[in-house]
């Protein structure tokens, strides 16, 4: 089960360090040090330099930025630094931090949104769980704090092994732009997203 995976790779996370914790929230944490790279990125940007910012304005880069689909007031985005194959991002189009600023109609195709992914992800790559969640605040883990974005992370049993935790290596079986050709070919095989606006 993917759980006690989880859970076996939590407690060897642990002894790497040096570290006899076994607390649930340390066994359950999903380990991707490559992240960093990403992060460090982002920290070093400057204002107006984001990046889902660009992607939003450039439609005809949209295979370049792997922008899978675009909808009226938001879009769907693969991960380019993915947690699994097929991490997904859902945004607004317009730069803001806050719930607080998005309207009900942005609100509901973003949901329209992550529930088309969940379809999509399942069909063409077997997904067998999802999680799907928001990071707000930078204390959060939030990389790009300023542009809110909903991550739908599609998971396998056992997709957490001792090779990422301890190697610092991802088992991705398939390049990005491969993956984005074979998503876009099913969007479109299925007629999705089906969106109410
Ligand atoms: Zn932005």
């Amino acid at each position: 089960m993917g759980c006690d995976c989880l859970s076996r790779a939590g407690v060897i996370y642990s002894r790497a360090m040096g570290e006899e914790s076994e607390s649930t929230e340390r066994k359950r944490n999903i380990w991707a040090p490559w992240r960093i790279e990403y992060i460090n990125g982002l920290q070093d940007e400057k204002e107006g330099a984001c990046f889902l910012c660009r992607y939003r304005q450039c439609p005809s880069e949209d295979e370049e930025n792997l922008v899978l689909w675009r909808g009226r007031s938001s879009f769907a985005v693969l991960n380019r630094f993915p947690y699994t194959g097929g991490h997904s991002m859902v945004a607004p189009y317009d730069h803001v931090a806050s719930l607080d600023d998005l309207d009900a109609p942005a609100m509901l195709e973003i949901m329209e949104m992550i529930r088309e992914l969940r379809k999509l992800l399942t069909g063409a790559l077997r997904a067998e769980g999802f999680n799907i969640g928001m990071n707000i605040g930078r204390c959060a883990g939030a990389g790009l704090p300023d542009h809110l974005h909903v991550h739908v992370v599609p998971r396998w049993g056992g997709d957490t092994n001792f090779m990422a935790i301890l190697g610092d290596v991802r088992v991705i079986p398939q390049t990005l732009s491969g993956l984005y050709a074979q998503l876009r070919a099913e969007s479109e095989r299925l007629g999705l997203p089906k969106l109410s606006s």
